[in-house]
């Protein structure tokens, strides 16, 4: 997977292909979907949620330019599996979801595979998480029509984030910089996520 779909397409930051060489995909899938869990695809994790394509996790997961040492707030835990990449790079992971179900299971996973430096949390996203602000780097992994307020706000200095912004079925990956002469904003190109619901994201 990390050989062909990865570095083959252009993926270059060591951190990025170390991380997802280790991290066991297939373990963040139900039984049935095993034998896919390496597909250049995305795969649903349940509760009419998706687990991204291995190429888009790493391309998310790379434009946060990490050196090890961030603390990474990200929002929709899903099945766990981004969290866990970002968990193999930085110093800390705090991951957010809003879906009961999936925080419970993931969070026992997390449990199980002794990802120690994940802190997981059930509410609402699109507010961030600021008594653990600010955030070196954020990524959304769930699409809106704009980035949240709050989410720019917890970022820190010199930070970046990364989200899907867009329409209800089609967005553009955005990522965002905050520098001390203001926002910058570049467009990373297409891409198709589940919808981020919440107060600043889409209503239910
Ligand atoms: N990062 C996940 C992707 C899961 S799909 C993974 O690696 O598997 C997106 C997730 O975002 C879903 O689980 C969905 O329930 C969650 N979500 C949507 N809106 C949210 C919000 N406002 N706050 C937290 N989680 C949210």
């Amino acid at each position: 997977m990390v050989e062909n779909q990865i570095v083959a397409r252009g993926i270059q930051d060591p951190l990025v292909i170390q991380a997802m060489t280790q991290v066991p995909r297939h373990l963040f899938v139900s039984e049935a979907l095993v034998d896919s869990a390496y597909g250049d695809f995305p795969l649903p994790i349940g509760e009419g949620q998706t687990i991204s394509q291995p190429f888009i996790i790493a391309e998310m997961t790379q434009s946060l330019c990490l050196n090890g040492s961030e603390r990474v707030l990200e929002i929709g835990t899903g099945s766990g599996y981004q969290a866990a990449v970002l968990s193999r790079i930085v110093y800390k992971v705090y991951t957010i979801e809003r879906n009961h179900t999936l925080y419970l299971q993931t969070r026992r996973l997390f449990d199980r595979m002794k990802y120690h430096n994940i802190v997981t949390r059930y509410s609402d996203g699109t507010q961030g998480w600021k008594a653990e602000g600010p955030y070196d780097a954020i990524m959304v992994t769930a699409g809106g029509n704009q980035i949240p307020a709050p989410l720019v706000d917890q970022l820190d200095m010199g930070g970046r984030l990364v989200m899907p912004v867009g329409g209800h079925h089609s967005q553009e990956l955005i990522r965002l910089e905050k520098t001390k002469t203001g926002i910058k904003t570049t467009n990373l190109g297409g891409c198709r996520f589940v919808k981020l619901i919440g107060e600043h994201g889409w209503r239910e």
